[in-house]
């Protein structure tokens, strides 16, 4: 399970090891989800004229008529680290939980450096590396391979939770991960909205359960941020519906909607996890997603104005920022040391089903864009339609010493690396 989408989880941070129709047919969304997704398909032909006077909404492209700049930003003004992407990732999962140590390589090491070399790329974080042997073996292809390129980040493993010995278990497993090279620890949104007591079953287990706690705390002593990811765009908690303003996108990925069954709230999977935050203050964590709430800057604001410990990240949601350009641009001038710049990047093949997250030069030019430039009204993802919300959004034309902070400085910082 991966995290992405709408920070959600795309095969990395999702669905893989999940059965797609298993789930729809539990979620009795077999005919939405499938319908959706050829509707999708069939819409790459769209046949423009409406029948009868009507239009199906998967047919309408609208093509904008404004007359206005177009920058095309090849290279970022300032070196990148990009600290959210899934070069690899866990290779088996149940039930959303990953299981084993083994590995998949979404790419190769020269693949990532050739989009790297020509978007100005210094270094890339790979956050989904793993666990124990898979974990050493991504650091060696990765890590060591190309030094000061690759940082790869340790994973939790949730196999022995029921061991009355887990809490310490899982602590040290943190000092072992450092010791092989982890720069950091990942956070899949597992913890929060899949990983129940019995592992696949009973109650949910909370983001702010004690059993975790030993775990917080050998990050810190080992120097190592916590990249955390454990909720979601707030659509996700809604029904889908004519209402829902992300119907395109759980429509293509219905196992990313948490609404109904036992799921926590939005509002309470925050609450616990900033009273995470504020349990381990010499913990650095940063909060995927632009502290998973985008949509809600107000409430980022105030994450972050009472906890010290805590920064966020960019990654697939400049759809979300883009879209209230002017609340965003004075939360990146207020929190300018705490925004770390990252994309939730996923080689293709697999990345093409996440238009907005997908490892290719296209990405990081809508990224520079959307950072630099004033261009107004332009599409958040390289998709004929914009797949997390049909909107386009404005870019924000931050100053330099705003854009050096962001691509690469409060990055140095978190991993503790030399300026
Ligand atoms: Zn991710």
């Amino acid at each position: 399970m991966n995290d992405q989408g709408g920070g959600s989880m795309n095969r990395g941070d999702d669905m893989h090891g999940f059965d797609r129709r298993q789930w729809l047919r539990n979620a009795g969304l077999g005919v939405l989800g499938l319908g959706v997704t050829r509707a999708a398909e069939a819409a790459d032909d769209a046949v423009c004229a409406p029948k009868d006077g009507k239009l199906l909404l998967q047919d309408f492209r609208p093509k904008s008529m404004l007359h206005v700049p177009e920058t095309h930003v090849q290279k970022a003004r300032y070196p990148v680290i990009d600290v959210h992407s899934h070069l690899t990732w866990t290779t088996r999962a149940a039930k959303g939980v990953s299981t084993g140590e083994e590995v998949t390589f979404n790419t190769t090491p020269k693949e990532a450096l050739a989009v790297m070399d020509r978007k100005g790329i210094r270094a890339m974080v790979n956050l989904t590396g793993g666990t124990g042997k898979g974990l050493a073996r991504t650091i060696a292809a990765f890590d060591q391979a190309y030094p000061g390129r690759f940082f790869t980040c340790a994973e939790p493993s949730y196999g022995e939770l029921l061991d009355p010995r887990y809490p310490q278990i899982q602590a040290d497993a943190i000092e072992k991960a450092a010791r092989v090279g982890a720069r950091g620890l990942k956070v899949l949104k597992t913890l929060g909205l899949f990983l129940r007591e019995r592992i696949s079953e009973g109650p949910l287990v909370k983001v702010d359960d004690p059993r975790f706690d030993p775990m917080w705390e050998a990050c810190a002593a080992h120097k190592l941020p916590v990249f955390i990811h454990v909720s979601d765009p707030e659509a996700f908690f809604l029904p889908i519906d004519c209402t829902n303003e992300r119907w395109d996108e759980l429509g293509h990925h219905p196992d990313w909607s948490f609404h109904g069954k036992d799921f926590p709230s939005h509002q309470a999977i925050m609450a616990a996890r900033d009273r995470v935050f504020a349990r381990h203050p010499r913990t650095s964590f940063v909060a995927l997603h632009v502290g998973h709430n985008a949509e809600n800057l107000a409430f980022v604001s105030a994450s972050l104005d009472k906890l010290p410990n805590m920064a966020v990240e960019l990654g697939a949601r400049i759809g979300e920022l883009g879209r209230q350009p002017r609340t965003a641009r004075k939360f990146f001038e207020r929190y300018q040391d705490r925004i770390l710049f990252g994309t939730d990047a996923v080689p293709p093949p697999d990345g093409e089903h996440y238009p907005q997250q997908v490892f290719k030069d296209e990405l990081y030019e809508v990224y520079y864009r959307f950072l630099e430039t004033e261009d107004e009204y332009f599409d958040y993802a390289p998709a004929p339609v914009p797949p997390q919300g049909r909107w386009r959004i404005y870019g924000l034309g931050l100053p330099d010493a705003i854009l050096a902070k962001v691509y690469r400085d409060n990055a140095l910082r978190v991993l503790g690396l030399p300026s």
